[in-house]
C-alpha cells in the first residue's frame, strides 16, 4: 500500500471523518482512514431498503439534535436537514403513552385533568424523600424528577432491561437527558435544531471526505499487522487518531471496561404502517425488546418512494457485550469510571497518538457532541502534531 499520509485515522465515524475534514481543510495533510466494517459512517451509518423504501439506520436509530450552533453550521455544510421532530411513544400495561413524561403522560396515567400547577405539586408529593437532593445514581433521580409510580411504570423496567445493572449503580446522567414537562409539549428532544439528513446518512458523510488528499481503507483492522495500516507499525512514525476502544488499543492489559450492544431483530408486515410512528417504546418486562423502529417513519416527505403494502420494523434487544460484539453504550459503573481514568492516564502517553470518539474515551456520546470535541481535537491536539501548514 501506499504509505504517503502525514496523519493516520482509525475508525471512519463521525469522529474520524471530522478530523479529515478539518486537516485537509486546515493543514492541507493527506490523511488515511482505516476502518474495521465494510463502510465508513460508524453506528450512524444507514442503507436504503429496496422492497420498503425505508432507510435502515444499521446500528440503530440515529436522531440528529444541537444546541450548539458551531455543529449546526458545520453539519449543514454537507447535508441540508429534513424538518423531522422525534417523537416517542411508550406501551405500559396495554396502554400507549406519549413521551417524554409530559402532562398528557400524566393525566392518561392518573386518568385525571391535572392543571401543570396541580400535576407539579402531585409529583412533588410523590418525590417524597428524596425530594431536593441531588441525587447522583439514575434511581433516585428517576424518583426525585418523576415521582415513584410514573418512574416504576415508564422507567424502571425500561431501564432495566436497556441497562441489566440496578439502577441505583447507574450514573444518573442517563436519564438526565430526557426532559419532563409541565405541559401538553411531546417534543423528545429540547436541543434548538434537530432534523434528518435529506438524503440519507451516507450522502452527508461521504461529501464530508470527498477530496483526493483523504483515502480510506474499510476492512482494515489496526490490529491486524499483516497489513500495512497497523499499531505497530505506525506509533511513534506518524500521527495517529484513534477511536476504536481504548482497553482493546492496550491489549486489554487493565482490565475489560463494559460495555452494552444491542441486536436487532427485523419484522416485515403486509401493511403500510405498523406502529403509526417510528420508535415504540415498551416499558413493561413482559416485552422483551426495549423498542421497536418503524424506520420508514423517519421521512414521510419521501412518501411517493415508499412501498405502502410493506413495512419493515426492528426491535431492540438489549445486553452485556462479549468480546466479539459490538461495543454500544458504556455501562460506566464507578469501577468502569476508575478503569478507564488509569487507561487514560497510559493513553497520555501515547507518543503522537490522540484518543477521540465514543469508543477511545468512553463516552455515552450523541453525534452533536462527537462532532464537537473532534472539532475541538483537530484545533488543540491533532494539528499540533500533523504541523504542517495549508501552501
Ligand atoms: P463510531 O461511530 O463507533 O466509529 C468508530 C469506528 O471505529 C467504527 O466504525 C469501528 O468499526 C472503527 N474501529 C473500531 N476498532 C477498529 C479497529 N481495530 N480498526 C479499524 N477500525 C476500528 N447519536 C445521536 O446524536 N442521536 C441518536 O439518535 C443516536 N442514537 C444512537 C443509537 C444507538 C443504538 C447507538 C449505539 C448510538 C447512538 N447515537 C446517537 C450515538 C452515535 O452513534 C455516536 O455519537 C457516534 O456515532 C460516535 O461516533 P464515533 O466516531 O465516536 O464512533
Ligand atoms: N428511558 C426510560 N424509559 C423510556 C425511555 C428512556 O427509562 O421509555 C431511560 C433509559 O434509562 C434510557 C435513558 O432514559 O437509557 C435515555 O433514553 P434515550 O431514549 O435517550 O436512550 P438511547 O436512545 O440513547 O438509547
Amino acid at each position: 500500500a501506499d504509505m504517503d499520509a502525514d496523519l493516520v485515522i482509525v475508525g471512519a465515524g463521525l469522529f474520524g471523518l471530522t478530523v479529515a475534514q478539518q486537516a485537509v481543510e486546515h493543514s492541507g495533510a493527506r490523511v488515511r482512514i482505516i476502518d474495521v466494517r465494510d463502510h465508513i459512517g460508524g453506528n450512524a451509518y444507514s442503507y436504503m431498503d429496496e422492497e420498503t423504501g425505508a432507510e435502515i439506520h444499521k446500528y440503530g436509530a440515529h436522531l440528529f439534535h444541537t444546541s450548539n450552533r458551531k455543529v449546526w453550521e458545520y453539519v449543514n455544510r454537507f447535508t441540508e436537514f429534513t424538518d423531522y421532530t422525534h417523537r416517542v411513544y411508550t406501551t405500559h400495561k396495554g396502554e400507549v403513552y406519549p413521551l417524554p413524561i409530559n402532562l398528557g403522560t400524566i393525566n392518561q396515567f392518573f386518568h385525571a385533568h391535572y392543571t401543570p400547577q396541580q400535576a407539579r405539586e402531585l409529583i412533588r408529593e410523590q418525590a417524597g424523600e428524596l425530594a431536593g437532593t441531588d441525587p447522583g445514581n439514575l434511581n433516585d433521580q428517576g424518583i426525585s424528577l418523576i415521582g415513584r409510580p410514573l418512574y416504576e411504570a415508564f422507567i424502571k423496567n425500561y431501564t432495566a432491561k436497556q441497562w441489566q445493572t440496578d439502577p441505583s449503580q447507574l450514573p444518573a446522567s442517563i436519564i438526565k437527558r430526557l426532559p419532563v414537562r409541565f405541559n401538553y409539549d411531546n417534543h423528545y428532544f429540547k436541543d434548538t435544531w434537530e432534523g434528518l439528513p435529506k438524503d440519507g446518512y451516507t450522502a452527508w458523510f461521504e461529501r464530508m471526505i470527498d477530496d483526493p488528499r483523504i483515502q480510506v481503507s474499510l476492512k482494515t483492522d489496526f490490529f491486524d499487522n499483516s497489513q500495512p495500516w497497523n499499531r505497530d507499525a505506525l506509533v511513534g512514525q506518524v500521527p495517529v487518531v484513534y477511536t476504536g476502544p481504548v482497553d482493546r488499543y492496550f491489549d486489554y492489559r487493565l482490565g475489560e471496561l463494559k460495555w452494552r450492544t444491542v441486536d436487532f431483530k427485523e419484522r416485515r408486515y403486509d401493511e403500510d404502517d405498523h406502529f403509526g410512528c417510528p420508535v415504540m417504546n415498551f416499558s413493561d418486562p413482559d416485552v422483551l425488546y426495549t423498542r421497536a423502529i418503524e424506520f420508514k417513519n423517519f421521512n414521510p416527505e419521501r412518501y411517493d418512494r415508499q412501498n405502502h403494502e410493506r413495512t419493515v420494523v426492528w426491535e431492540e434487544y438489549s445486553r452485556f457485550a462479549g468480546k466479539g460484539d459490538e461495543p454500544y453504550y458504556p455501562i460506566n459503573t464507578g469501577d468502569d469510571r476508575a478503569l478507564y481514568t488509569q487507561y487514560r492516564q497510559q493513553a497520555a502517553q501515547q507518543p503522537k497518538v490522540v484518543f477521540g470518539g465514543r469508543l477511545g474515551t468512553y463516552a455515552y456520546y450523541d453525534m452533536h457532541q462527537v462532532i464537537n470535541s473532534a472539532l475541538d481535537a483537530w484545533g488543540k491536539r491533532i494539528a499540533p502534531l500533523v504541523g504542517r501548514t495549508k501552501d
